[in-house]
C-alpha cells in the first residue's frame, strides 16, 4: 500500500555514468541489477515511477562535437545511446520482476514504443515503471531537460535527480572538502548562484512550472526508498 509514501508518482533521473559503477565506459549490469531493486521497493508500495536515463556513459554530443563532429549528429548518437540504456534496464527491472516499458521521443518500430504522454500515463497507473528514453527527442537538449519536462508532463509530484553526491553544495564537495551543503534551495538561488545543479533550461521550465526537484545520492543503499518516504534526504529545490 501507498499510504506512508509521500510522492504517488515520481520522475526519477539517472545518469548515464551512474550505470558505469566502477568501469570507464559502458554498462555494469551490477550497478543495473542494485537500481532495479531499489526501484522495485518503490513500486512495492505503490509509487509510480517514471525513468529517464542519461547517456553519458556512452556519447555525449557535446563531447563528440569537441572532438570533431556535427554536433547535431553528436546529439542523435547521445540519444541513440539513452535507449541502450533504457533497454539495460528494462531488462535489469523485467529480471527483477518488476513491470516495465521503454518509450522512445524518436520513433523506432519494433523495439521501442514511441513515446506518448496519455499512454504512459495508462501505463503509470497500472503499476508499470515507464523509461523515457531518447531525451526530449531534439539535438541541443540534455537529459536532465527531458526529466524535467516529462516530470511536468506526466504530472510527477517530485523530479529526483540521482548523482553521487547527497545533495547541491556551495561549491564542488569533492574539490572542497569545507563545502557546505544546502538542504533546500529556491529556483532563483540555484540560478543566481551558478551552482549548476542542472543546465539553465532544466531549471527554468521546473521553475515556471513549479515543479520540485531533489538531488540526492543513489549510491547511498536506501536513500531512494527514505526519500520517497519523506525522509531528508539531499536538497530540495523549489519555489
Ligand atoms: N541528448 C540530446 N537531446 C536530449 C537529450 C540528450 O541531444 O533531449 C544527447 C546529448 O548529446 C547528450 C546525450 O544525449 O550529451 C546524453 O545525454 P546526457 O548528456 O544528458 O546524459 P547524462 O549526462 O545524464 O549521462
Amino acid at each position: 500500500n501507498d499510504r506512508n509514501a509521500k510522492y504517488k508518482r515520481i520522475l526519477l533521473k539517472l545518469s548515464g555514468e551512474a550505470l558505469m559503477g566502477e568501469l570507464d565506459f559502458g554498462i555494469d549490469p551490477k550497478v543495473l541489477d542494485r537500481m532495479a531493486l531499489e526501484i522495485g521497493q518503490l513500486v512495492g508500495i505503490g509509487v509510480q515511477v517514471g525513468l529517464v536515463i542519461g547517456g553519458g556513459n556512452l556519447f555525449r554530443g557535446a563531447a563528440l562535437s569537441a572532438a570533431g563532429m556535427d554536433r547535431v549528429t553528436g546529439d542523435h548518437m547521445g540519444m541513440l545511446a539513452t535507449v541502450m540504456n533504457g533497454l539495460a534496464m528494462r531488462d535489469a527491472l523485467e529480471r527483477a520482476s518488476i513491470r516495465s516499458r521503454v518509450m522512445s521521443a524518436i520513433p523506432m518500430s519494433g523495439v521501442v514504443e514511441h513515446y506518448d504522454r496519455r499512454t504512459a500515463i495508462r501505463y503509470l497507473t497500472s503499476g508499470d515503471v515507464v523509461i523515457f528514453s531518447a531525451g526530449t527527442g531534439n539535438p541541443f537538449f540534455t537529459t536532465d531537460s527531458a526529466a524535467c519536462l516529462r516530470g511536468i508532463e506526466i504530472d510527477a509530484n517530485v523530479v529526483i535527480k540521482a548523482t553521487k553526491v547527497d545533495g547541491v553544495y556551495d561549491c564542488d564537495p569533492v574539490k572542497h572538502p569545507n563545502a557546505v551543503k544546502y538542504d533546500r534551495l529556491d529556483y532563483d538561488a540555484v540560478l543566481d548562484q551558478k551552482l549548476g545543479v542542472m543546465d539553465l533550461t532544466a531549471i527554468c521550465l521546473v521553475r515556471d512550472h513549479d515543479m520540485p526537484v531533489r538531488v540526492f545520492d543513489m549510491t547511498k543503499p536506501g536513500a531512494l526508498l527514505n526519500l520517497v518516504m519523506g525522509g531528508k534526504e539531499g536538497t530540495l529545490i523549489d519555489r
